[in-house]
């Protein structure tokens, strides 16, 4: 997971739309949620070394378990197994308006699309805790762009405009740290070779 951010990280500088940039960042959404940070044009390892677990930015206090132990993770939130989670304890909701439930994400994202109340709630929520992930990683990392990876990125529809909205309000006394939010050009090969360099050279600097 960690690997597969800092890869798709190392992509956006080489091929994507973060070359010419000094800082930049990748959410990739899965089954968790990746983080790949980019700070003066090198790879932020942490102190570990292992990269960093920004996934698990605790964001809300409401009690949506992660894979970590705790609670009101930005993964636990920000991924597509959260997004199965809300189908399960939406349920009754649905039912109670004779709908039938979505079966997983990609038939959510349907419904969304096509106005379905509780299924728009839940990416609206989606993109209410995006938002504050974002803040949090503004003031932390700075990054000029954040660019969106994985999973949700053909559904950028559904939560790009209100999480740009909400990350604007939510920065609006520091709009000099106000990142730019894009969904990612580059497919997964981009990512795959990029790990690779990464891997053989434990750089994001080509040795020339
Ligand atoms: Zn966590």
């Amino acid at each position: 997971m960690q690997n597969d951010a800092a890869a798709a990280a190392a992509a956006e500088g080489w091929l994507g739309g973060a070359r010419g940039l000094r800082n930049w960042m990748v959410l990739t959404f899965g089954t968790g949620l990746g983080t790949g940070v980019v700070i003066d044009g090198e790879l932020f390892m942490g102190g570990s070394g292992l990269g960093p677990e920004a996934g698990h930015f605790i964001i809300t206090d409401r009690p949506y378990r992660c894979g970590c132990g705790n609670s009101g993770c930005a993964e636990a939130v920000l991924s597509g197994t959260a997004l199965r989670r809300r189908i399960v304890e939406n349920r009754a909701e649905w039912k109670r308006r004779g709908r039938a439930v979505p079966a997983d994400p990609e038939q959510l994202v349907l419904r969304a699309r096509a106005g379905d109340v509780v299924a728009k709630r839940i990416f609206a929520e989606f993109s209410e805790m995006l938002a504050r992930a974002i803040h949090n990683y503004a003031v932390v990392f700075s990054p000029q762009k954040i660019f969106f990876s994985g999973g949700l990125k053909g559904e950028s529809d559904l939560f790009l405009p209100r999480t740009t909205a909400l990350v604007a309000n939510l920065l609006k006394g520091r709009p000099e740290i106000e990142p730019k939010l894009e969904v990612s050009s580059l497919g997964r090969e981009a990512s795959v070779l990029s790990g690779a360099w990464v891997a053989c050279s434990g750089t994001l600097k080509k040795s020339e």
